[in-house]
């Protein structure tokens, strides 16, 4: 048996690829590829002469997290080997997540010599699962947080606020009269109501500020670091934003008002549950007392 020139072949035709370097020195510079097979040069875009003989620092590139280095750094520094997943950067400067398994090479004597990095393309998978998540946490009508992931959000911000001891808002927003908009113009433009209903409300929204639409034309404001008063003025700005943004649908021209209601933390609270159900029954309160206005909780 051929053994030599079979693993030459295998490495030659592996779809994984396959990467070479010295072991040392880590500092300075840094080690120098030796080796890349043809795998890598059809994944990264380089010929394997323009990178023998460089960094492999030369594939990293801005979003390459500074722990997976520091991680691969001290494997490297103690002759161990890792496996783990890398941003990297092809020759024309596209993200490429790889999966890498770098391993020691040692010599006859035992001596730590090189360290192979045996990689595979994750970018496909990755841009799949990020898919996944988004679809996950996205109510699809609307574009906002769905009602799940809104609940998990508004309880780490209710966590957060009892931690620094910081104010936390919520304002609970419910079309007026949204089924008559169903029954005369049809299901599918009472959807499109509530798609631009979302545009309008998330238009005044500052970075930290959430959205979500929790129920079919229910949609819940969450506003940290904001006390009541200003709570207040959030809402009674969107209401307003509402009532002058008719909404051009096709050839129709709709116009639309919603009831809000604002709560805020107290002391008593033991979960963000109690300030919802306070939002709620202010907007309830909005709804009895006419419709189209903001009420605060009790
Ligand atoms: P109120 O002013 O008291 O809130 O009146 P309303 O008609 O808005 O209240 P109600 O809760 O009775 O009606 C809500 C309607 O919303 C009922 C349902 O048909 C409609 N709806 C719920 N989800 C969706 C949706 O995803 N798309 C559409 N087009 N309509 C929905
Ligand atoms: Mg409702
Ligand atoms: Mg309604």
């Amino acid at each position: 048996m051929q053994l030599e020139w079979i693993f030459r072949s295998l490495v030659a035709n592996t779809n994984d690829v396959i990467m070479v370097m010295d072991a040392t020195p880590l500092e300075e510079g840094g080690p120098k590829i030796v080796y890349v097979n043809p795998a890598f040069e059809q994944l990264m875009g380089y010929s394997a002469a323009e990178v023998i003989g460089q960094n492999p620092k030369l594939l990293q590139g801005p979003d390459t997290d500074d722990k997976t280095r520091y991680k691969i750094r001290q494997a490297m520094r103690n002759g161990k080997a890792i496996r783990t997943q890398i941003l990297n950067y092809d020759k024309e400067g596209n993200q490429l997540w790889l999966d890498i398994n770098l391993v020691p090479l040692f010599d006859e004597q035992g001596e730590l010599a090189y360290y192979a990095a045996i990689e595979r393309d994750l970018t496909e998978h990755k841009q799949m699962q990020s898919r996944l998540e988004n679809m996950a946490t996205t109510d699809s009508l609307t574009g906002l947080l769905n009602r799940q992931a809104f609940m998990h959000r508004a309880e780490q911000e209710f966590s957060r606020a009892r931690r620094f001891s910081r104010p936390l808002s919520m304002v609970m927003i419910d079309v007026d009269h949204f089924k008559s908009i169903n029954d005369e113009y049809g299901h599918a433009v009472g959807d499109q109501v509530l798609r631009a209903m979302g545009k309008v409300c998330q238009a005044r929204l500052r970075d930290s500020d959430c959205l979500g639409r929790v129920g079919g034309e229910e949609f819940v404001l969450l506003l940290p670091d904001t006390p009541q008063a200003n709570a207040m003025y959030v809402a009674e700005r969107m209401r307003e934003s509402l009532v002058n943004s008719p909404m051009r649908l096709d050839n129709l021209v709709l116009s639309i008002t919603a009831s809000f209601g604002v709560a805020s933390l107290r002391d008593e609270d033991i979960d963000f549950n109690t300030v919802l159900a306070r939002a709620d029954a202010a907007m309830y309160n909005a709804k009895h007392g006419g419709r189209n206005q903001v009420k605060s909780a009790a």
